[in-house]
């Protein structure tokens, strides 16, 4: 199935000041509520790499998790979550993120990817790109290689693109 970009927005609600002042919360509800704007978001986000070998689809968590899994189903890959810190019963790997106060923790098992393995990384928003950076930096550490990226949102005016480079990256719906 096909839908456009500006269909998709119209399944996009703006929620001001959450979590906190100044910030305009994404909120993907109503699109994940819709079977067609959903199925059409995962179609279109696999669609991108379509052709690719993709052996692991990592989602990031929490909204990440939504997407990612059927991505995955949809290659015949495996789901891997990555998480924030504490999360994950078993050995990990770890990297540290900037946000806009502060550092924070992103982990994953460290036999979620295997050395060699293919890894499409999916996330709901690139905003600055600090998450989505350390993602990569989780998969290269355990010898995995980044087929690409993709979320359903991209905030452009935040930059996060240059906290990726030369990674392929696509985004449904991009706000300039
Ligand atoms: P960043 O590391 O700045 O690219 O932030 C990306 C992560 O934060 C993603 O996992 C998003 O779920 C979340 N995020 C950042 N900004 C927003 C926003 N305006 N609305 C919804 N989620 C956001």
């Amino acid at each position: 199935m096909t839908v456009g970009a500006e269909w998709l927005e119209d399944h996009i609600r703006d929620i001001p000041d959450f979590p906190k002042p100044g910030v305009v919360f994404k909120d993907i509800t109503p699109l994940l509520g819709d079977p067609k704007a959903f199925r059409g978001a995962v179609d279109a986000l696999a669609g991108h790499f379509d052709g690719h070998r993709v052996d692991k689809v990592l989602g990031i968590e929490a909204r990440g998790f939504i997407v990612a899994a059927p991505v995955a189903y949809g290659f015949g890959a495996g789901f891997v979550p990555v998480r924030k810190a504490g999360k994950l019963p078993w050995e990990i790997e770890r990297e540290e993120y900037t946000l806009e106060y502060g550092n924070d923790l992103l982990e994953i098992h460290r036999d979620a990817v295997a050395p060699g393995e293919r890894a499409l990384i999916v996330d709901d928003v690139l905003a600055t790109g600090g998450t989505a950076a350390a993602t990569v930096r989780l998969v290269e550490k355990l010898g995995g290689v980044v087929v690409g990226l993709g979320f359903i949102i991209e905030l452009e005016f935040l930059g996060g693109r240059k906290q990726i480079p030369g990674y392929d990256t696509a985004a449904l719906v991009t706000y300039r």
